[in-house]
């Protein structure tokens, strides 16, 4: 299926490594022009030949936090007008919320719900003035399913899922659509992370919690990045423009739930 993506504009944030780069692998692979974002300019710099070289696309990036006005401003500053903004930021820290200060929260609502609530608000108008847009925003499956000590996740995508939800009914008749994929356990750095995080909590081999982990997921296996990365595109695509406002999870069933 063509997804009719050829020269449109994407921002994909949070983009060098992980869900965020395999979202523009895959609008990349449909002929968008895309700028990466991450804050490290290293890892950009090869994900962005690497993409471009693969796909023979246009790619740019910029070294940016999207969690700071600075960053924000630089990603506008580099893209002022993209028909495609794909959010993402990385992850806060697992823990107990006894240990979360003011300054904790403020960094997980800076990090996964503010930056792409600016975001939205730099981009939005000039996507429905020209009569088409595609906002897409990678959350957690914990947004349905939340787990406790993932709890400054749990809020901070919770506000965002909210002002998601008011947004997409405002935008929508003015051709943008706005949705949020959910993702489980997807084989990224991060998920690496929390492994490595949790082995050390209880005392056991990493290798062992992936496995368990692998296990309990009804597919017996982890998600793999580009599974996440092609359904992004589709719902960047004019095909998706009757879908708007969902919480759409991949988590290869692992929540059960009628709904
Ligand atoms: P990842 O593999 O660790 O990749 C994170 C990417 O985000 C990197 O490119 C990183 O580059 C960039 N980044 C982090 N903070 C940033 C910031 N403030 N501004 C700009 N770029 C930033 O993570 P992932 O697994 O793809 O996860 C992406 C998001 O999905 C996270 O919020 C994560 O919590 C969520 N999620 C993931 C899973 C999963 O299974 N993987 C499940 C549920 C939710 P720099 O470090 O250079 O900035």
């Amino acid at each position: 299926m063509d997804l009719g993506l050829k020269g449109r504009t994407a921002i994909v944030c949070a983009a060098s490594r992980g869900l965020g780069r395999a979202c523009a692998e895959a609008l990349a692979a449909e002929g968008a022009e895309i700028l990466l974002v991450a804050r490290t300019a290293g890892p950009l710099e090869e994900a962005a030949a690497a993409i471009a070289g693969a796909h023979g696309a246009t790619v740019r990036w910029v070294a940016a936090d999207v969690a700071t006005d600075a960053g924000i401003a630089a990603v506008v500053d580099a893209c002022p007008d993209p028909d495609i903004l794909v959010n993402n930021a990385g992850g806060p820290p697992p823990g107990d919320f006894r240990d979360w200060d003011r300054a904790a929260w403020h960094r997980a609502l800076d990090a996964n719900m503010l930056s792409a609530v600016l975001l939205v608000r730099a981009t939005v108008d000039g996507m429905s003035a020209r009569g088409f847009g595609r906002i897409v925003n990678i959350t957690s499956s914990a947004v349905r399913a939340p787990l406790p000590i993932l709890g400054l996740s749990n809020g901070a995508r919770a506000g965002l899922t909210g002002f998601v939800a008011g947004l997409a009914r405002e935008v929508a008749r003015h051709g943008v659509t706005v949705n949020n994929l959910l993702p489980g356990t997807f084989d990224t750095g991060r998920l690496q992370a929390n492994f490595e995080a949790r082995a050390a909590r209880e005392g056991r081999p990493v290798e062992e919690v992936r496995a368990a982990s692998r296990r309990a997921n009804p597919t017996g296996r982890f998600g793999d990045p580009a599974e996440l990365g092609a359904l992004c595109a589709y719902l960047c695509s004019p095909q998706a423009g009757y879908i708007n406002g969902q919480n759409i999870v991949l988590d290869g069933g692992a929540h059960s739930s009628l709904a």
